[in-house]
């Protein structure tokens, strides 16, 4: 039902008015329909369906049927499937591409080189991943088995729309599972687009469900389904924390990737020239909106000045405007919620007496429409400060001076969450030991590349379970021990 090109962005206007529900698009059960808004100039780009809790019912439905004959596929057959899943997001990529601008504002350079290609990635290695993975094995007599958990509802978030929903899909499919996707209302567009891949690639129907809607309707029905076994939320911890409510009656698993305020210690023997441009761009990552962005500087006392200046020499350059341009390195901020919400948290900074060193209050100049944010740095801030201690979600840098080593991994660990931290050091052993002192799921060292094998998720208040490579894949799997076998050393195999 929808269309695509190499390079064009398109959805079948009847599509987006659908569900894709048992390899089938279908109407909602109760007609209704959510705008949604090109943040770029507020202008409404398309309607798309808005789900009930009875269109839940029918997706959890069609996933349950499907998971007998999923979850004992062959291993080979399932590694075809995402194997042409991969190809598919490939050869779609400027479609993609264009639509993830589109309905959240990411520039479309980033949408082509790292939102597109990234959310590939954890397709790939679910597929890879496969060729080796051990689903049983035998110690003394006692068979471990790893088993698919059964029905997993998925709902992803709108800031890396597509990345979000190929770190849960693809594994949950991996695995053996079948589920339920609801994507943000704020960005549903992708996620149609890839919901018509997967039917392209062949997936049997039933295994991959997509509904459309809100969170206090769509979600909290699946968090609170009887026939659904797995939840997994990536989103706010107001969010999480309801999700985990809800589904606590029916004791489903529940795996939360939730907020952030991730730190970049800078150590003293650091390259400051490198380390400081790079740490305000990756803050500024997306337009500050990625839950592990290391949105609080922490730096020598002695060397502020210094940081301050590099930090407002790099924001100043950054050219903030139109996504569709190629040059432009910031979108707006994907949505009016967050563009006010941003603003807000800036004047807070004022307010707290933080030191403006740079971009401030209000839209970008020359934009009277669209969420378009100025790169904002804050100086002698006090770990206690609001702007200290809350996600903003947007380009918002914090830099905080400390005095002693320990002073600044005290800094480090001074919030309620524990996702990402970045060290820089020249010295890697004492960046190594300062890692292992670090409350967080990822401590980056010198801004290393991404690795999609690498663990991610919470501490604290940032969330429970890991997602991406061998961690996120086992999310999804139950553990059965079948005791007694005796002399049987080989697991039958299953492949
Ligand atoms: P959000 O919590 O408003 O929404 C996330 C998803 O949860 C959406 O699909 C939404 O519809 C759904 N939802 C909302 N209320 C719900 C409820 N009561 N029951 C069930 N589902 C519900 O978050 P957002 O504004 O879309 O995303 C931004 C937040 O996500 C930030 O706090 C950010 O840190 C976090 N995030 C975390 C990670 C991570 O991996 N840890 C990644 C990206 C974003």
């Amino acid at each position: 039902m929808t269309t695509h090109s190499s390079n064009s962005y398109s959805i079948d206007p009847q599509a987006a008015h659908k569900f894709y529900i048992n390899g089938q698009w279908v109407s909602p059960v109760i007609p209704a329909s959510l705008s949604v808004v090109n943040p770029a100039n507020e202008a409404v780009v398309a309607q798309v369906a808005l789900g009930s809790a009875e269109d839940v019912d029918r997706a959890v439905a069609a996933a349950r049927a499907a998971f007998a004959g999923w979850s004992t596929s062959s291993v080979a057959s399932r590694a075809r499937v995402l194997g042409k899943i991969y190809e598919l997001i490939l050869e779609r990529k400027e479609a993609l591409a264009q639509a993830l601008s589109l309905e959240m504002g990411a520039a479309i350079s980033f949408s082509r080189t790292m939102q597109v290609p990234l959310a590939a990635e954890h397709v790939r290695v679910a597929r890879d991943l496969l060729s080796s993975y051990r689903f049983q094995t035998v110690e003394d007599g006692t068979a471990i088995e790893r088993e698919p958990i059964g029905v997993c509802g998925l709902i992803t978030p709108w800031n890396w729309p597509l990345y979000q929903i190929t770190a849960k899909v693809a594994p949950a499919i991996a695995a053996g599972c079948t589920v339920v996707l609801k994507p943000s209302e704020l960005s549903p567009l992708s996620a149609l687009l890839f919901a018509q891949l997967v039917h392209d690639a062949g997936l049997p129907p039933g295994v991959f469900n997509l509904v459309n809607g809100n969170g206090s309707e769509v979600g909290a029905a699946m968090a609170a389904h009887p026939d659904i076994d797995m939840i997994s939320i990536t989103g706010s911890n107001r969010a999480g924390a309801l999700v985990a409510q809800a589904a606590a009656p029916t004791v489903k698993r529940v795996t939360q990737e939730l907020g952030g305020k991730s730190p970049n210690l800078l150590l003293p023997d650091a390259d400051f020239g490198k380390a400081v441009p790079l740490g305000v761009m990756s803050a500024f990552r997306n337009v500050g909106q990625s839950c592990s962005a290391p949105t609080r500087m922490i730096v020598p006392k002695s060397r502020l000045a210094e940081v301050e200046s590099l930090a407002a020499a790099t924001a100043n350059a950054i050219i903030v405007g139109d996504p569709t341009s190629e040059d432009t390195v910031l979108g707006p901020i994907a949505n009016a919620a967050q563009f006010n919400r941003v603003q807000a948290m800036i004047e807070v900074g004022l307010a707290e007496g933080a030191k403006l060193v740079c971009g401030g209050p209000g839209r970008v100049q020359g934009f009277e429409k669209g969420f378009y944010t100025r790169p904002t740095v804050f100086s002698e801030v006090d770990s206690a400060m609001r702007i200290a201690q809350e996600e903003i979600f947007g380009p918002v840098l914090c830099i905080i001076p400390y005095e002693t080593l320990d002073e600044a991994i005290a800094i480090a660990n001074d919030t309620v969450y524990g996702l990402g931290a970045h060290v820089q050091a020249q010295d890697l052993d004492l960046a190594r030991a300062v890692a292992s002192r670090i409350r967080a799921g990822q401590v980056h060292l010198n801004y290393p590349a991404w690795n999609p094998m690498a663990p991610f998720g919470g501490y604290k208040r940032s969330g429970n379970g890991r997602e991406y490579g061998v961690f996120g894949f086992e999310e999804y799997l139950e553990t059965k021990a079948i005791i007694g076998l005796g002399a049987l050393s080989e697991p039958p195999s299953r492949t």
